[in-house]
This record gives C-alpha cells, structure tokens and sequence, in this order.
C-alpha cells in the first residue's frame, strides 16, 4: 500500500510541535525520531526529517509529498507547492526594525536606506507595494547586528518576543507578516496519496478544534436560564439536566477558547455558578 511522505524539521523551533500534532492525531512513530527517515506503524505515513529551508524544494519535486514549515518560508521561496492549512503553532511575525535612537515618522524612512534581513523576497515586495526604493542586503543569520556593526540602517526579521530587538538597541517599526506553522503539498498527489491526506487533514482539524475549543459545566438559577443559554453557542445548543436542587439547572456546551474569558465574566454576572472548564481533547464537528 502507498505511504504519504511527510517532510518536517530535523531540529529547530518546528520540530517538536510537529511531532506533537502527529501524536495528537493518534499517529505512532515507530523508529525513533532522530533519523532521517520514520515510519508509522499504524497509519499510512513516512516522515523525512530534514532542514527546513529544503522542505518546500523537497516537496516541490516531491520528494516528500507534504511537509510542515513556516509560512515566512513559504512565501519566501515561491516554490510550486499548494498551501493547504494553517496548523496554529510556531507563531511570529516579520518586522522592519531600526535604532531606536532614530525617529521614524512612516514607512518613508526607509526610502534609499540600506536593510538587512535573510528574507530578501518577502521584504522587496513589501517595499515594492509602499513604493519604496530600498537597498536590500542578503544575510544569512544573526541579522539584528547588521545596524551596530555598519552594515545595514535597519533590519528585517523574524521577531517573537522582541528581547532580541532591544538587546540590539533595536524598536520595531513596521509588521510586515504574521507567519505560523503550515502543511504544504506537492501539486501532484497520486489518488491514492490525496486520499490519506485527506484522512490526515480530517484529523488534524478535529485536534485543532479541540485546542481552540474548552467544554464547560456550570449550575444556573432557572429565570436566567433562558439569558445563559444564550451566552453559550455550543456545537449545536447547550445540553441542560435538573438539578436535584429545584431552582437550579446544569449547563453543558462548548465555547472558543478566544471568547472564553468574556463569557465567563458575563456568565457570572448573570448568576452562573460552580463553573468548570475542561480541556477537550478531539472535536468532530
Ligand atoms: P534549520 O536548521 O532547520 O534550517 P532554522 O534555524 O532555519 O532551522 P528555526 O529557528 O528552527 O529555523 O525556525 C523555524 C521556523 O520557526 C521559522 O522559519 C519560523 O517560521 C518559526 N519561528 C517561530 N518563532 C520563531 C522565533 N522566535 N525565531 C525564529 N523562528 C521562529
Ligand atoms: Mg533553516
């Protein structure tokens, strides 16, 4: 039987994400996960493990069939491979930087100005859409030294915390793109290969539904009931059981993680009680 070939990172900031999202989705690796190459045992999958850089060329020539990677490289390659879901992890966002002794009164500044950055694709757009002319200086790593050592006026880079910035008597002046992790495709899948992608896609979604989603549980005065229900969309309605004690029901539903401290605090307000929230570990919607 034919097995989908999964590129992911060796080592670095996606590996251990991505092993964790084949786990959740019930998918066991049986020989080990430092070596180049891993089977499952129990689904249809190879895994490759290789540098990140090389898994959009990998699965354009479809070497791999489908691979996890950064969105920033995504669009920073161009490759011919189809993006076929966002997978929520391994967020970050790419920005122009500068000394923060500077001032910076709009994207302006950057007009004839020298800007350093591993992302040159990605950047040169950017300032083709503001039409700004900058020169753009190619580096490979350690980017945010490029101003302190006379290099470049500014920076363009990966940016999650920030610390690195200011370590670097750097500010952040312009977000250029939000990036997260992704699943990208070969565009020419055998039949036989969409298929267990696609049994795969529906497995990831029910685990990514289920991270965004908490399930809760409280107790309710019955002439609010009617004001609760309405503060909880659930999957379909909330499912509502007596209480032995009369007066009182208990509510089940689900709601999004996103919303959830909103409607806690209008729950209360409307008389909810013994709130409990649960993790949820698959959603089959
Ligand atoms: P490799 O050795 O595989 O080439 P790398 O050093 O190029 O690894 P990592 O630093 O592991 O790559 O980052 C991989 C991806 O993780 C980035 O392309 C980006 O999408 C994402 N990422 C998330 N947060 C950060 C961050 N704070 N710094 C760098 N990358 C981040
Ligand atoms: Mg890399």
């Amino acid at each position: 039987m034919s097995k989908l070939k999964l590129a992911i990172q060796k080592n670095g900031r996606l590996s251990e994400k991505s092993l964790k999202l084949l786990e959740e989705c019930g998918i066991k690796i049986s020989n080990g996960t430092r070596k180049l190459k891993a089977v499952s045992s129990n689904f249809p999958l190879e895994i490759l493990f290789l540098r990140d850089d090389d898994i959009p060329q990998y699965v354009e020539q479809g070497v791999a069939d489908i691979g996890i990677i950064g969105l920033n490289e995504v669009l920073e390659q161009k490759k011919n491979i189809d993006l076929v879901q966002k997978l929520g992890f391994a967020q970050c966002r790419l920005s122009l930087a500068i000394p923060k002794e500077e001032t910076y009164n709009g994207i302006q500044f950057f007009e004839n100005k020298k800007v350093a950055t591993s992302y040159p694709e990605i950047l040169s757009n950017y300032f083709q859409e503001n039409n700004i002319n900058a020169q753009i200086e190619k580096i490979g790593g350690s980017v945010e030294i490029a101003p302190g050592i006379g290099l470049s006026d500014g920076i363009f880079d990966i940016i999650s915390t920030g610390s690195t910035l200011l370590t670097n008597g750097l500010k952040e002046v312009e977000t250029v793109l939000e990036s997260e992790a992704v699943l990208i495709s070969s565009q020419n899948l055998s039949d036989e290969n969409q298929e267990i992608l696609n049994k795969l896609l529906f497995r990831i979604n029910a685990v990514k539904e289920a991270s965004e989603s908490k399930y809760i549980l409280l107790n309710a005065p019955n002439e609010n009931l009617e004001k609760i229900i309405n503060l909880l969309p659930g999957m379909k309605s909330p499912t509502v059981l007596p209480l032995a004690e009369s007066g009182w029901s208990s509510i089940h539903s689900v709601i999004k993680e996103d919303k959830f401290w909103e409607v806690i605090e209008n729950l209360k307000n409307e008389g909810a009680q013994g709130i409990l929230v649960l993790e949820i570990e698959k959603m089959i919607l």
